[in-house]
């Protein structure tokens, strides 16, 4: 179970968030120190800064980090402060950068890219395992339609259609998938029920205020009853979810 705000703002904000989300059970806590913004205009992420925000807050609540990284150069870097590289949306086949995380050992969270197939997704997973690191896990974020009232659309088959074809893992991110705090805790539940190993979910303590992707956000005690919901539903489909 992965949550976290899409970006670490400050150490305040991310400390809150993390306290929240590990009493609500979450696994691994995921914010983003360089962020991938469809304008550069936006809020970049805080860099380096970031990291070690992420790092010591990872540390006082006894939660591994994950954090993107976006380019082959800032590797050496994200590899420092993180436990496990996140691959984004649009950089699903950024050949070279999936070339040099397969040379490192940590895991890599390897997201669908907005127009790729599961087969696509599967050949760039290909490209980090032939490197030699056999730590990946894939994300099914939602693929972009014509369908214009969420944000991507969710295709919940990738996740038995990935387990029918591979060994890899696959969780699911609902908050980038529908963009919508209302649709996320049924799409984290049906995620679930069709097989997921797991479940990435954007949580903010001030959705308002937040400096990216504040709209999709939820808030902690919305969190918490979604991993309620997700609890049962898991022990139904005779898996556990484990305290970190
Ligand atoms: C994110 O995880 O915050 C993000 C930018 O997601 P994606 O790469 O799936 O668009
Ligand atoms: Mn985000």
């Amino acid at each position: 179970m992965v949550a976290g705000p899409c970006a670490v703002e400050s150490f305040e904000v991310l400390d809150e968030i993390a306290g929240k989300i590990r009493a609500a059970g979450a696994n691994i806590l995921r914010g983003g120190a360089f962020k991938p913004r469809t304008s550069p205009y936006s809020f970049q992420g805080l860099g380096e800064k970031g990291l070690q925000i992420l790092r010591e807050v990872g540390d006082r609540h006894g939660l591994p980090v994950v954090t993107e990284v976006m380019d082959p150069r800032q590797i050496p870097l994200v590899e420092r402060y993180a436990d496990m590289f996140q691959i984004g949306a649009r950089n699903m086949q950024n050949f070279d950068l999936l070339k040099e995380v397969g040379q490192s050992r940590k895991p890599v969270l390897l997201k669908r890219g907005m127009s790729a197939t599961v087969r696509d997704m599967l050949m760039s997973a290909e490209y980090i395992l032939s490197e030699g690191n056999p730590n990946v896990v894939l994300c099914e974020r939602g693929v972009r339609s014509f369908e214009d009232s969420t944000r991507n659309m969710l295709d919940l088959s990738a996740v038995p259609n990935v387990k029918a074809q591979s060994h890899l893992p696959i969780i699911v991110d609902p908050s980038h998938a529908t963009g919508r705090p209302d649709l996320i805790p049924s799409m984290a539940c049906a995620a679930v029920a069709a097989g997921a190993d797991g479940v990435h979910i954007e949580v903010h303590s001030c959705p308002e205020k937040a400096l990216s992707d504040g709209p999709q956000a939820l808030l902690p005690h919305q969190y918490a009853a979604v991993m309620e919901q997700i609890r049962r539903l898991a022990d139904v489909m005779g898996k556990t979810i484990p305290s970190v």
